[in-house]
């Protein structure tokens, strides 16, 4: 099943990026301008997640937000905030408006798709494609299994969210902090060496023989898993 999304946000260029990326990834994505016609669509389709820009023309985000918390048909639909930075973070950060979370703009693409898929692992599990496969590897979600051509690799729950992590943006360099914000969380104190050592464990599990490794280290800059992305 495709998880819809709904982007609600009046700039376009931004609008087109997220609509591409979220495509890419396999979501099914309508976008609207304002608050007006993002209600209008809902009257018509029920999204199972709203990308939601904070600054809009007439109705702000905000104000959005607020109603369709009070609405009963509208209040269980997942909410991610797009926020300026400055003094709409610390309020949103209180979650004073009812989004479920939220990015601060400007934002990384790997960080936006890791609140989304989160969201909807919470609210949507079955929304999600169970299965990921990439370089003769495959991850099932339901099952938390992990087989490379076909051979069991067992895996630590950590290992296993993180190779799930890298899997979801295959061929893009991730950062530790990228990596550690999707895999641990935005608010764990963990440092970032602790990245390098389950990548090191990921590599020990995934890797028998002479079979290749499927994770990039791009020095200066973090991991990739697969192949790298055409340009
Ligand atoms: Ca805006």
């Amino acid at each position: 099943m495709t998880a819809k999304v709904l982007i609600v946000e009046d700039e376009a260029p931004l609008a087109e990026l997220l609509r591409y990326n979220l495509e890419a990834a396999g979501f099914a994505v309508r976008h609207a301008g304002t608050g007006e016609e993002a209600e209008l669509m809902m009257a018509e389709e029920r999204p199972d997640l709203i990308v939601l820009d904070w600054m809009l023309p007439s109705v702000s985000g905000v104000e959005l937000c607020r109603r369709l918390r009070a609405r009963p048909v509208t209040r269980a639909i997942p909410i991610l905030m797009l926020t300026a930075r400055g003094e709409e973070s610390d309020r949103i950060r209180g979650l004073s408006t009812g989004a479920d979370d939220y990015v601060v703009k400007p934002f990384s693409l790997p960080e936006l798709m890791a609140r989304v898929r989160a969201i909807l692992r919470r609210a949507a599990p079955e929304r999600l494609a169970d299965v990921l496969r990439a370089a003769e590897i495959e991850l099932d979600r339901a099952s938390h299994r992990v087989t490379r051509a076909g051979r069991e690799v067992r895996l630590g729950p950590t290992e296993f969210r993180l190779l799930e992590f890298m899997m979801e943006s295959p061929g893009r360099v991730l950062s530790r902090e990228q990596l550690l914000d999707g895999v641990w969380g935005r608010d764990a104190e963990i440092d970032e060496r602790t990245v390098d050592v389950h990548i090191g464990r990921l590599r020990k599990a995934l890797v028998r023989g002479k079979e290749r490794d499927p994770i990039r280290t791009v020095r200066g800059a973090g991991y990739a898993f697969g192949e790298r992305r055409p340009a």
